[in-house]
């Protein structure tokens, strides 16, 4: 079985030879860029350079899947928001908010063909052409959460959860129009699944409000996104998951924070999981030894893909994960063709 249908048939905990391996987010890491020989900022903004640096994580690395959006930005400066776009070893951050509460967000009528988004998707189209025969390609949007953090700031979304919840919803029932428009275009780029990345962390999203402005859009964003979805959200999301699981979204992506046995047990037999594995313990410290434990404990309590739980901090060294993707591979059921 090719690694494209491994991780395609895993993310809907399809039968497979072996646990897939990948990422849903970002895996670059400055010795990878130097590695490969493009680095960022331009890797944000130019699509061949873009293309150059996912496309390691097959050929450097040896996931399963492809996934070049690597920043949290890309929306948000499509949008207008002011974007710094870092350096080798900055990510990119958004300057300052948009919009207050109270304003009426404007979707600009062409938002995807504005620079960030129309660099995204050629190059999608790009991995497409030249890897999509092997492996899964994975585009990346964000939900209204995250693109509220970008619109308002975070405490401006934050504070009027309480003070204006009827603002935020309206706010929320925008967003998700960028999340689909920016979504289905991926996929007809060339993506084969989406990450759906939506910061509603624990510490700033109680279950409540979860409940309140969230799992609806998630339930609509299932049906809507054409193609499989894995949901991101870092953090400790025990609590959530159960509700997750009730989406309709096929994957959820976890961070080290969640036990993977409760992260397998709330998911239960229909929610995939990808990720789960520290960067900060395993990927950026990790022994080698170490690294095979992670794995083998993943590989346990049935982790449908096993990577890194979110992007990769910059300064790991990229051989981690290949030791990670190798380890996958002794997992493999000889007698399955
Ligand atoms: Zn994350």
């Amino acid at each position: 079985m090719k690694p494209r249908d491994i991780f395609l048939r895993a993310m809907r905990r399809e039968a497979t030879p072996r646990p897939a391996k990948g990422s849903a987010t970002s895996i670059a890491t400055t010795d990878l860029m130097d590695t490969v020989g493009v680095h960022f900022p331009e890797a944000h903004l130019d699509a061949e350079t873009m293309a150059r640096l996912a496309a390691a994580g097959y050929t450097e690395i040896g996931f399963d899947n492809v996934a070049p959006l690597f920043s949290v930005c890309t929306e948000a400066a499509a949008m207008g928001v002011e974007v710094d776009w870092g350096q080798v070893d900055v990510m990119p951050t958004c300057r300052a908010p948009l919009y207050g509460i109270d304003d009426e967000i404007a979707i600009p009528e062409d938002l995807l063909t504005r620079e960030p988004c129309r660099v995204a998707l050629a190059a999608l189209g790009l991995l497409k052409k030249r890897y999509g025969e092997e492996v899964a390609v994975v585009g990346k949007v964000f939900g209204p959460w995250t693109l509220g953090y970008h619109m308002f700031g975070v405490e401006e979304l934050l504070v009027n959860t309480l003070l204006k919840p009827d603002a935020v919803k309206r706010a929320m029932a925008t967003l998700k129009e960028v999340t689909v428009q920016f979504g289905i275009a991926q996929v007809e780029a060339g993506a084969d699944a989406l990450c759906l990345a939506d910061h509603a962390t624990r510490d700033v999203c109680s279950p409540a409000a979860y409940d309140e402005f969230l799992f609806e859009i998630h339930q609509e964003l299932a049906e809507r996104l054409p193609c499989p979805v894995v949901l991101h959200i870092c953090g400790d999301t025990s609590d959530r998951i159960p509700r997750i699981r009730e989406t309709g979204l096929e994957c959820f992506h976890f961070d080290s924070k969640v036990p993977t046995a409760v992260a397998r047990e709330r998911a239960g037999e229909g929610l995939a999981l990808m990720g789960g594995t520290s960067n900060l313990d395993v990927i950026r410290t990790g022994t080698p030894e170490h690294i095979r434990r992670d794995v083998r404990e993943k590989v346990e309590h049935g982790v449908d893909i096993i990577g890194p739980e979110c992007a990769v901090p910059l300064d790991a060294p990229f051989q981690n994960m290949k030791v990670l993707a190798d380890e996958v591979e002794a997992y493999a059921d000889p007698e399955y063709s």
